[in-house]
């Protein structure tokens, strides 16, 4: 079996929608768990009714309901006019959603559990449209309450998961499911505590979800149905040439994600990659596109270099050395800074000098020492490769060019799979399509 993960866009309204199920239908035969968002846009809707009835704010938290009541209903219509049973399912949900607001607005708080209870109706409205629309098309579809199966701890906005349970409990629950039905349609983000209390795993948690039971029904293969065409070796609003990498390992993924690209968040896809599930990044408006395809291993044929990303959001701290000073004293200095102003370290280099980088924050860095030292605004530009360390060649030719702009440092070595530069933002979207050619030229 496979899972198929499709976050908001793909289901944000009926063309999405229609999309969406296409795809589904022509997988058929692969046992699909269908693994839904809610509708694009809908949980911020959802969260700021929460908020809104508890201030007993009626007004925007009536025009609220209004407009998520409106949103799925003009799908329902749109999909599927005269289905008695699709329209009654979402009243239902939609009835309910309703009371629970309403209580909020009574009682006049808002806790994160009541979050929670009202941000998975987004999940739940999207789950049970689609079931009906794979019905109306003709498929051996049912749905399926995650929350059955998707144990948490209360740790609500942000709930952890029980993966032996949820193994367990899958097989027991979920599974029977296919003897009489093709695909099951269930929602990420949501769960529950073994008192059958409504949790979520924290924003954008779906991958996290479709991960989760692709790691407990042991599945061939995860897809991430999104709107881009997998991971691209650059930014394409940068590098209009950017192109996807067809397969690229977990630690390159995450190598990138940390230094600013845009793709699925690394720590999402942990379970699957733990058990060596191929992950795949696919697009539902160019589902013809095999996208990228990311396992734990390093793939055959791949290029030595394969992508290049950049964030901008840091602050370097620099220390010059005074002689009668020891660089340890200055780095201890640095170090205790950085643990009272809560920042987090990218970077650190001891030599002539003591280089710090920290994550920018809110705050500006206000940082005060004996010594002298300069504060700046710095970008880190990755470099990613499936061995790029243990490839001395490829690794030249990557340094050469980075040199040329000369960085603050350049960390080779702290992970097989990347090389990093620290360097002055004017001169880091040059070193980016420097790379970029290099990547091209492969
Ligand atoms: N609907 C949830 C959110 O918007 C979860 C998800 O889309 O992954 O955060
Ligand atoms: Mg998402």
């Amino acid at each position: 079996m496979i899972v198929m993960k499709f976050g908001g866009t793909s289901v944000k309204e009926a063309a999405a929608m229609t999309a969406t199920a296409e795809i589904i239908s022509a997988r058929i035969h692969q046992q699909p768990l269908v693994v839904l968002s809610a509708c694009g846009g809908i949980t911020d809707k959802l969260l700021r009714l929460a908020r809104e009835a508890g201030l007993r704010h009626i007004q925007e938290s009536t025009s609220l309901l209004s407009e998520i009541e409106e949103h799925h209903k003009k799908i329902l219509t749109t999909k599927t006019p005269d289905n008695q049973q699709a329209h009654h399912d979402m009243d239902v949900l939609l009835a309910q959603l309703r009371e629970f607001a309403e209580g909020l607005s009574l009682l006049g708080e808002c806790t994160p559990r009541s979050l929670d209870a009202i941000a998975s109706f987004g999940e739940r409205l999207s789950t049970t449209i689609m079931t009906h629309i794979l019905k109306a098309n003709g498929n051996r579809a049912t749905f399926f309450d995650a929350r059955t199966v998707m144990r948490t701890d209360d740790n609500f906005v942000n709930a952890a998961v029980d993966r032996v349970q949820l193994r367990r409990l899958s097989k027991d629950l979920l599974l029977p499911l296919y003897s009489n039905n093709d695909v099951v349609v269930t929602q990420g983000f949501i769960g529950s505590t073994d008192a059958g209390i409504t949790t979520t795993l924290g924003r954008g948690g779906s991958d996290l979800s479709a991960a989760l039971f692709g790691e407990a029904l042991d599945a061939s293969e995860i897809q991430i149905w999104t709107d881009v065409s997998g991971v691209k070796s650059a930014d394409p609003r940068i590098i209009p040439t950017a192109r996807t990498i067809a397969r690229m390992s977990f630690a390159e993924v995450r190598e990138l994600a940390n230094y600013g690209a845009k793709v699925l968040h690394p720590d999402t896809i942990m379970p699957a990659v733990e058990r060596n599930i191929p992950v795949v990044v696919l697009n539902t408006f160019e589902p013809e596109h095999a996208g990228t395809v990311i396992t734990a291993d390093i793939p055959d044929g791949s290029a030595a270099v394969s992508a290049v990303s950049a964030r901008h959001d840091a602050t370097m701290i620099r220390c010059d050395i005074p002689p009668d000073t020891n660089a340890t004293t200055v780095l201890n200095e640095l170090m205790d800074y950085c643990v009272l102003a809560k920042r987090e370290v990218l970077h650190c280099t001891i030599g002539e000098s003591v280089c710090i980088v920290v994550i920018q924050g809110p705050e500006p860095v206000l940082y005060e020492s004996r010594v002298p030292y300069t504060v700046g605004q710095v970008s880190l530009l990755c470099v990613a490769g499936p061995n790029l360390r243990h490839d001395a060649v490829s690794l030249k030719t990557v340094c050469a060019e980075l040199v040329q702009y000369s960085p603050a440092a350049l960390a080779i070595g702290t992970s097989d799979v990347s090389v990093v530069a620290i360097l002055s933002p004017a001169v880091v979207q040059d070193a980016l399509k420097g790379i970029h050619n290099i990547i091209e030229q492969q």
